[in-house]
């Protein structure tokens, strides 16, 4: 499947939910969720309906496969992995989603939102436990090193990154040391660790008929 190139603010007016996909813009009135939140296209405003059984499913599905920008296929492939595996279904796929290079990127702080970290990381300015890793769905394993590449460490997204971060709460699964640019997984992370807005349960369903 093609990657996405339409407007990603469409896609959060879609979910009726703010994906922070755009970085200092979600935090800002300029937010397209604060301005319009109704869904995209000409009849956006007129379609209320409550969303119930599958289509609550495809929702759900499709805002997690879009905070986390997967694609498709990528996303079935940690489901029927995760189904594979022994444990809760739903919880496996999440804490997949949550192992990706980008994500940790993300999550520690270096880039503003998992888009520009997914940059910084295809860039090659990311190296784990110190070789440059540029593949956004590379999978982190606890006690792994995570560092911004020195030659890389003047770039000013990460300035500002490193100040909205200082704002939020690091995940006790990372260890972070943001003046080095660098960090560490402490564990792999439990679902209780894993702040996002998904019932997990629905996909799962989903993929499951
Ligand atoms: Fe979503 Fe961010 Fe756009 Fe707001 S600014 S609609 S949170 S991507």
């Amino acid at each position: 499947m093609a990657r996405y190139t339409d407007p990603v603010c469409r896609l959060c007016r879609r979910e009726g939910m703010k994906l922070f996909l755009k970085g200092t813009r979600c935090f800002s009135d300029k937010c397209a969720i604060e301005k319009r939140n109704f869904a995209p296209g000409q009849h956006g405003k007129d379609r209320k309906a409550k969303i119930v059984g599958y289509g609550l499913q495809l929702r759900e599905k499709q805002k997690t496969k879009r905070m986390y920008f997967t694609q498709e296929g990528q996303f079935r492939n940690y489901f029927e992995k995760a189904a594979a595996s022994q444990g809760v279904t739903g919880e496996i796929l999440l804490q997949q989603l949550e192992r990706r290079l980008d994500n940790v990127v993300f999550r520690m702080g270096f880039g503003i939102s998992r888009r520009q970290a997914r940059q910084l990381v295809r860039h090659g300015h990311i190296h784990v436990n110190g070789r440059k890793v540029n593949i956004p769905s590379f999978p982190v394993n606890a006690g792994d090193e995570i560092a911004v590449r020195e030659a890389s460490r003047k770039l000013a997204i990460l300035e500002s990154a490193k100040e909205v971060a200082s704002h939020g709460h690091a995940p006790n699964w990372l260890q972070i040391d943001r003046d080095n640019y660098s960090g560490r997984i402490v564990s792999l992370p439990k679902r209780e660790e894993i702040q996002m807005p998904v019932n997990e349960q629905l996909i799962v369903e989903l993929y499951s008929k």
